[in-house]
C-alpha cells in the first residue's frame, strides 16, 4: 500500500484533520512479478538449445576449414557472431530478471585479470573483421572478484564499442593500476552520445533515441547490468562522449576486497 497525503493543524499546532490518498499497489506488484517470472522463464527455456546450435556451428566450421572449403567456413563464422548476439541478448534477459529480484549470484575467485581481459578481446576480435581492438594492458597479476561477471562487462562494452561505431575502425582497450583501483576503458570513435544523454544510459531499457536507434539493435539493458556488476565489486562506471567523434567507458574496482568475504 502506497500512501501520501498532508496533515492540517490549529493554531496550537495540534493535528485537526488529514487529506490523503492511498494506492493499493499490490496487484501492480503481482503483475511486475509475474512479467520478470514470464521473462526469466522464456529465456532460461531459450538459452539452452541456442547453446548447442552454437556448438554444431563452432565444430562445423572447423571440420569446413579442414576440407578447405573457406566460403562454407565463413558462413558459419558470421552464423556463429549472429548466435553471439542471441546468446548476450538472452543472457541480458535473464541478468535483468535476477537483479530485479535481488538473485544475481555472485563468485569470487583469483584470478589473472589481463588473462581475463585478453580472452574476452580476442573472442569478440574473432567474430568482428572490421574492427581492430587495440590493446594498452598493463600488468596487473592476480584479482578476487566475480571472472565470469567481469568478462561480461568488458564484453558488454566492447560490444557497444564496435557496434557503434560503423565507420570507424579502431577501439582501444586499456588497463591499469590506479593507486588501490584497477582501471579499465574501451574508447570508440564512433557516433558518440550528446550531453543530455550520458547519465541516462545505464538506466535499465533507456537506449538513445534518434533515426540511429533502428539502425543499431539492442534491449537498452547491458550497461544497466555492467554497472550492477561494478557497484557489487564496490567500483564505479562512467562515460565521457563527444556527439559524432566517440565514447569512452570506464569502471575502476578496487584491487583488493575488505575482509568481507
Ligand atoms: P543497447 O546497446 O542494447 O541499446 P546498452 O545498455 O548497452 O543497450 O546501451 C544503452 C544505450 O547507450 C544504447 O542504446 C546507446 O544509445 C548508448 N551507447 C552505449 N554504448 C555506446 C557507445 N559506445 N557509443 C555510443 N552510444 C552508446
Amino acid at each position: 500500500i502506497k500512501e501520501s497525503g498532508k496533515a492540517q493543524y490549529d493554531d496550537h499546532g495540534n493535528p485537526i484533520s488529514f487529506i490523503g490518498v492511498s494506492f493499493d499497489i499490490t496487484e501492480t506488484k503481482q503483475l511486475q512479478q509475474q512479467k520478470d517470472d514470464f521473462i526469466g522463464i522464456a529465456s532460461h527455456e531459450l538459452k539452452t538449445p541456442v547453446t548447442s546450435i552454437k556448438a554444431y556451428t563452432q565444430v562445423l566450421e572447423r571440420m569446413l576449414l579442414k576440407k578447405g572449403d573457406i566460403v562454407e567456413a565463413g558462413l558459419m563464422k558470421k552464423m556463429d557472431a549472429q548466435l553471439n548476439r542471441l546468446t548476450s541478448l538472452i543472457g541480458d534477459l535473464l541478468d535483468v530478471t535476477k537483479v530485479n529480484s535481488g538473485k544475481l549470484q555472485y563468485n569470487h575467485t583469483y584470478f589473472d585479470f589481463n588473462e581475463m581481459m585478453r580472452f574476452a578481446i580476442e573472442e569478440l576480435q574473432r567474430t568482428s573483421e572490421k574492427h581492430q581492438i587495440k590493446e594498452d594492458l598493463q600488468e596487473i597479476g592476480l584479482v578476487f572478484a566475480d571472472k565470469e561477471r567481469l568478462s561480461q562487462v568488458v564484453t558488454n562494452l566492447i560490444t557497444n564499442a564496435i557496434k557503434y561505431s560503423p565507420e570507424a575502425q579502431q577501439i582501444i582497450v586499456h588497463s591499469s593500476i590506479e593507486g588501490e583501483n584497477i582501471l579499465v576503458c574501451v574508447e570508440d570513435f564512433g557516433i558518440g552520445i550528446a550531453e543530455d544523454d550520458l547519465n541516462k544510459v545505464f538506466e535499465q531499457f533507456y537506449r538513445v533515441s534518434g533515426n540511429m536507434q533502428h539502425t543499431f539493435p539492442g534491449l537498452g539493458l547491458g550497461l544497466f547490468i555492467s554497472s550492477e556488476i561494478i557497484k557489487r565489486e564496490g567500483g564505479k562506471i562512467w562515460v565521457s562522449s563527444k556527439e559524432g567523434k566517440g565514447s569512452k567507458f570506464c569502471f575502476s574496482i578496487p584491487r583488493a576486497r575488505a575482509n568481507d568475504y
